[in-house]
């Protein structure tokens, strides 16, 4: 398979998947791994550099309405489909908490290093 040679190759690609923080106090900026994402289930996160703990900022107020007709709509109508196929409501809910469970959580994480910012907590 051919990789076809494009004009941004100097564009780090792993650190473009994981995300970036990018430290209010020290400008440090930092990969949002998923052992940081995991320890800070609030939006927290304390800089490797400076030692400060600062905030994601909560600006994302639109992303879940979004998520969720967009997770009824892909999730909930095979859900649906297998409760009534199967005669088993409780295999259906199963599949739809998991299935989506599995998408809202990569999703969440990659908002994180991406789109939102940290900011430094008022105290
Ligand atoms: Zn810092």
């Amino acid at each position: 398979m051919s990789v076809p040679n494009d004009h941004q190759t100097s564009h780090p690609k792993n650190l473009a998947y994981k995300g970036q923080l990018i430290c209010p106090y020290c400008q440090y900026s930092f990969p949002l791994t998923w052992h940081r994402y995991w320890a800070a289930p609030l939006g927290s996160y304390r800089c490797p550099q400076c030692k400060k703990l600062s905030h994601l900022k909560a600006n994302s107020v639109w992303v879940f309405p979004i998520l969720v007709i967009g997770i009824i709509f892909i999730f909930g109508i095979p859900s649906l489909a297998l409760a009534y196929i199967s005669n088993n409501f409780l295999a259906g809910a199963a599949f739809f908490v998991i299935s989506s469970l599995g998408i809202v959580i990569p999703i969440d994480k990659w908002l994180d290093g991406h789109l939102r910012r940290l900011q430094i907590r008022s105290q």
